[in-house]
C-alpha cells in the first residue's frame, strides 16, 4: 500500500471506526471483523482432518456422504453464539462472509474437502428468506468460494411452503414431512457432481439429511456437508 493510500484510509478510519464484532473493541485499520483476541478465541474443531468425526457421526446410516465437516463448537453464551446470532438475527451479513471464509481456508487445507465441484447454501423457505432479507448460509457458501474458488449453485434444490399441520404431527410423520421438504429444480446443474451443501449449525441434521437425500438421487452426485458449527442435541 502506498503511503498516501495509507494515510487516507487511518484518516477515514478516524471518522468511520470499525468495531470487533466479538467484543467491540476498536479495531486496527488492516484488521477485519474480529479483533486478535477474539479470532484466536474462536473454538475450531479440527474435524476437516479427521474422519469419523461427530459431525459425520451424526448422518452415519441415515445417508451416504462423502465426509462431513463443522468448522465451530457451538457453545451457549459465548462468542459463536454471538456471532451465528448476529448472522441471523441482526443483518450483519458481513460476518456470515467473514467465517464462511475461514471455514474455505481451513478445508481448502484438508485432502477430504479440497476439490468439490459445486457449493450448494441450504435453502431456507422462501417466506424465511424474505423475512430475513437473505439466506445465511449463502453468505457463508460466498466466503468459502473466495477462498476455494468453487462456483455457488443456488438454483439446484428449493425447500417447499411450510405446512400448518407439521407442529402437530407425530415424529414418523414429521420426518416424512421433512424429507418432503427440499425439490429438486435444476437436476443437470448437479448431475456428476460432487456437492458440498453448507449450513449455518448443525443439530440433529435432519433437514441436511433430507436435502442430501433429495441431491442423491441425481446419477453420478456425491455430496459433502460443511457447517459453521455444530451443536448438542
Ligand atoms: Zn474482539
Amino acid at each position: 500500500m502506498t503511503g498516501l493510500i495509507k494515510h487516507l484510509k487511518n484518516t477515514l478510519h478516524l471518522f468511520y471506526p470499525h468495531h470487533c464484532t466479538g467484543c467491540g473493541s476498536d479495531l486496527l485499520s488492516q484488521q477485519e471483523m474480529l479483533c486478535l483476541a477474539c479470532l484466536g478465541a474462536l473454538p475450531h474443531t479440527g474435524f476437516e482432518n479427521i474422519a469419523g468425526n461427530a459431525t459425520e457421526k451424526l448422518f452415519e446410516g441415515r445417508v451416504p456422504l462423502r465426509a462431513a465437516h463443522s468448522q465451530f463448537y457451538f457453545a451457549k453464551h459465548k462468542l459463536i453464539q454471538h456471532l451465528l446470532h448476529q448472522l441471523k438475527y441482526k443483518g450483519n451479513k458481513e460476518i456470515g462472509i467473514y467465517l464462511g471464509n475461514i471455514m474455505g481456508q481451513a478445508l481448502l487445507k484438508s485432502s477430504r474437502f479440497a476439490n468439490p465441484d459445486a457449493l450448494i447454501p441450504l435453502p431456507l423457505h422462501a417466506d424465511k428468506e424474505f423475512k430475513r432479507g437473505y439466506n445465511q448460509s449463502l453468505l457463508i457458501c460466498k466466503g468459502m468460494a473466495k477462498a476455494m474458488q468453487v462456483p455457488v449453485i443456488t438454483t439446484a434444490v428449493k425447500r417447499k411452503r411450510i405446512t400448518e399441520t407439521q407442529t402437530k404431527k407425530h415424529r414418523m410423520e414429521r420426518w416424512q414431512n421433512v424429507e418432503d421438504s427440499f425439490v429438486l429444480q435444476d437436476a443437470p446443474a448437479i448431475t456428476h457432481k460432487h456437492i458440498l451443501l453448507v449450513d449455518d449449525v448443525v443439530t440433529t441434521g435432519a433437514t441436511l439429511e433430507a436435502c442430501s437425500s433429495v441431491l442423491l438421487k441425481q446419477p453420478g452426485v456425491s455430496v459433502s456437508i460443511a457447517t459453521l458449527a455444530i451443536a448438542n442435541k
